[in-house]
This record gives C-alpha cells, sequence and structure tokens, in this order.
C-alpha cells in the first residue's frame, strides 16, 4: 500500500508542468512582446489611413494563435486572419469588439449557413463560393458580408480578373454576398526587382476599379515593404510578426521571437579519428569534443541541416556534425571551455543568434517551413529573448 501511494506521488510530480520543463531535452521560448513590436514595425511601413492586419494561420506559424490573438488585439489589431474555419473557431473567443476574423481557404461547399453562424468571415475564392454563399444569405434572410479574393497572377486562388468584373455588377452577389474586403495575394514579393510585382499591382489597381467603394487589402509582409502601391487599405503581415526577415538580403527590420534550446545530453571526447552519426558522413580528428542533444527532425529541426547547421552555447558558435537524427543532433564543441560544454548545459538552436532565416538558408527552405514545424514535442514558454552577441547578423 506504501509503495502504491509512492509510485503515484512520483508519477504525479513526473506530470507536473516545472518537472516536464526542467526534464525536458529541448525548451521552445516565444517573445509575445517581440511579435508586438514587430506588428508595430509594420505598422510603421504604411501611412496612418492604411491599417494592418495580423496573419494568425497555422497556430500563429507555430508561435500560438491564443497568445498572439490578444498581444495583437491589446496593441491595436482588429483584422485577423485564419487559413482553415477550424483555425477561426479556435481562438474566436479572443477577438476584441470591433474585431473581424477572416479565413483564407472559404467555406466549403455545403457549410455556408454553419459558417455563417459562427461569426467568421470568409474569403470566397470562387464564383461557385461566391454563388452558395449568397444563396445561404438569401435563405438566411440577411446579407453576409465576405471577403472577394481576386486573382491578380498567384493562380492559385480567387476570382479572374473577368469573373469580379461579372461578379461586381451582378445584384444578386451584391446583396446576399456583399464585398467586405477586395483581397489579392503577391507571388514575388519577397523579391522586390522580380517584374511580376508590377504586373499584380497594375492588376489589382485595376480590380479595385470595379468595387471602388470596397476596401482593398494586398501586401502580405514582403508587399508591406515594398511600399505603398503593394499595400492597399489593410496590409496582411504574418512572416515579419514572427521574425522572418520581411526584406530578405537586407539587414532584417525585425525581432526575432523563436528561441529553440537543446540540452546536452553526453560529451564525447575524441581520441582516434572517427565516424558520427547515421550514414558515418563525417569523419573527426582526435582532440575534438562532440556533445549531443535531445533535438531531431521530429523536433522540427531540419534534417537537411546534417553538417550545415550551427548552434551557439556560451556565446561561440558550434557546428552541427552529421546528420541530423530523430531525436538527436551531434555538435562539435571543442572550441567551448570544458565546463560549459557539460551534460544538462543548453545550445542554441535557433535564437537571436542564429535565426531562422539562417537555419532555413542552410536547409534549402524557408523560415515559414521551419517555424511552422517547429516543437511538436517540446514544451514551450513565453519569455523574453536575450539579446543577439556583437557581430551576429539576422539578415539571411
Ligand atoms: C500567408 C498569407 C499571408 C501572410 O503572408 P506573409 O508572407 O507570411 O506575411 C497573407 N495573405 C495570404 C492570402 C496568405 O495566405
Amino acid at each position: 500500500m506504501t509503495a502504491f501511494i509512492m509510485e503515484t506521488s512520483a508519477s504525479a510530480r513526473l506530470e507536473d508542468a516545472d518537472a516536464r520543463e526542467s526534464r525536458a531535452t529541448a525548451r521552445l521560448t516565444v517573445d509575445v512582446d517581440a511579435i508586438v513590436a514587430n506588428w508595430r514595425t509594420v505598422v510603421s511601413q504604411v501611412p496612418p489611413e492604411v491599417r494592418a492586419a495580423g496573419v494568425l494561420k497555422s497556430d500563429a506559424y507555430g508561435c500560438g494563435a491564443r497568445l498572439v490573438l490578444p498581444a495583437l488585439a491589446e496593441a491595436g489589431c482588429r483584422d485577423f486572419f485564419v487559413a482553415l474555419i477550424d483555425e477561426g473557431l479556435a481562438v474566436r473567443d479572443l477577438l476584441p469588439s470591433g474585431g473581424r476574423l477572416f479565413v483564407l481557404s472559404g467555406p466549403p461547399a455545403g457549410v455556408e449557413e454553419a459558417m455563417m453562424a459562427t461569426g467568421l468571415i470568409p474569403s470566397l475564392n470562387s464564383v461557385q463560393q461566391l454563388q452558395a454563399w449568397a444563396a445561404a444569405g438569401r435563405r438566411r434572410g440577411t446579407p453576409a458580408p465576405a471577403a472577394w479574393h481576386v486573382d491578380t497572377g498567384m493562380t492559385r486562388l480567387g476570382l479572374d480578373l473577368p469573373e469580379l468584373a461579372a461578379a461586381a455588377c451582378d445584384p444578386e452577389l451584391l446583396t446576399w454576398a456583399p464585398p467586405l474586403l477586395l483581397m489579392s495575394h503577391l507571388a514575388c514579393a519577397d523579391e522586390p526587382a522580380h517584374p511580376q510585382n508590377a504586373a499584380q499591382a497594375e492588376a489589382f489597381r485595376h480590380a479595385r476599379t470595379l468595387l471602388p467603394e470596397v476596401e482593398a487589402s494586398l501586401g502580405n509582409s514582403a508587399g508591406t515593404f515594398l511600399g505603398p502601391t503593394f499595400q492597399g487599405d489593410l496590409v496582411r503581415p504574418g512572416a515579419a510578426l514572427y521574425g522572418i526577415n520581411p526584406t530578405p538580403g537586407r539587414p532584417s527590420p525585425v525581432r526575432p521571437v523563436v528561441r529553440l534550446e537543446a540540452r546536452i545530453l553526453q560529451v564525447r571526447q575524441i581520441d582516434t579519428p572517427r565516424w558520427v552519426g547515421y550514414g558515418a558522413s563525417i569523419r573527426l580528428p582526435a582532440g575534438r569534443r562532440i556533445a549531443t542533444v535531445g533535438v531531431g527532425y521530429a523536433d522540427g529541426y531540419p534534417r537537411a541541416a546534417g553538417n550545415q547547421g550551427v548552434g551557439v552555447l556560451a556565446g561561440i558558435r558550434v557546428p552541427v556534425i552529421g546528420r541530423v537524427s530523430m531525436d538527436l543532433i551531434t555538435l562539435d564543441v571543442s572550441a567551448v571551455p570544458e565546463h560549459e560544454a557539460r551534460p544538462g548545459a543548453m545550445i542554441d538552436l535557433l535564437g537571436a543568434d542564429y535565426t531562422v532565416d539562417e537555419l532555413a538558408a542552410v536547409a534549402g527552405t524557408i523560415g515559414y517551413e521551419i517555424l511552422t514545424r517547429l516543437g511538436p514535442r517540446c514544451p514551450r514558454r513565453v519569455g523574453s529573448l536575450p539579446a543577439a552577441l556583437p557581430g551576429s547578423g539576422s539578415s539571411a
């Protein structure tokens, strides 16, 4: 009996949140104040009459939509975008008064009336969606405002310009699915010199003449930083809020938001030359010290960063050595004093000194993919990120 009680209290301690964090092999910190500061930086890029929304899809790019929405609302943000109805349902109780929550993927056929009852506002992306939404509005007997999405060159979602021209003079659609917002999305805003930017801006300018009274929304993060031609009345930043550089190739105007730390599980002193990791992809000479940390591709650290990524320990950049395993990474900590590179210490894999853009670049991807895949199994907490070390760049 006594033994049973001891056992249950021990397991209760193991399940305790603090205990979980203290034994975890990895830790993810989200700096909500930095997200708000980044939103203000976006606001500083637009003229006073232009407003900035907050894009919260994919759980606010992995940062936690239920943390981010109230913080942005507090800062004055009133318009929010998610991709899916379910993402909207998960946060709509947090909307400030006067707030609007748009669903980019629009209503799947058959769910229009149920969606109207939730107060979520769809982006209507095709003639079929427009007609079904208007028909549902008519059945309910109440006009149901929505965003009308025009495709200006992305060839993904949206009405073609001729379809928009027809819809813009269709009384049935205008009455029962009145446009609250005319939106379009830029394909190449992260490449300022790309000719498609000007072509899309011109197509959008034309689209606006078809619905001149309607509020217009064009720029994503990078588009917003291209200037007023690419903004509209409401910009829709996502990436920049979460610390992804919206001006690639130039120093980042936004602050890093996410820090990933991994605990050193073991340190190996190499006495004779040895191969490291799966596939024996790299051989190290004698004299090196290798730290194994408890993060792998199952935590969202990209496998493509094997032999490429960088960690930071005691202010020193330490290279990832060998392939990334499911749960483990090995790093060469030879340059770090032994009392710092010891089991239990945490190595930064992502943060102010090694940004999401830098990790993405070595892994052959973009910061968006890194962020949205990060940390399915590590404990998260809200906190401030330490300032970058002198000389650390975040301009990838
Ligand atoms: C994701 C998305 C955004 C936000 O884009 P960022 O590049 O992350 O700023 C804006 N609009 C639409 C339609 C999107 O899908």
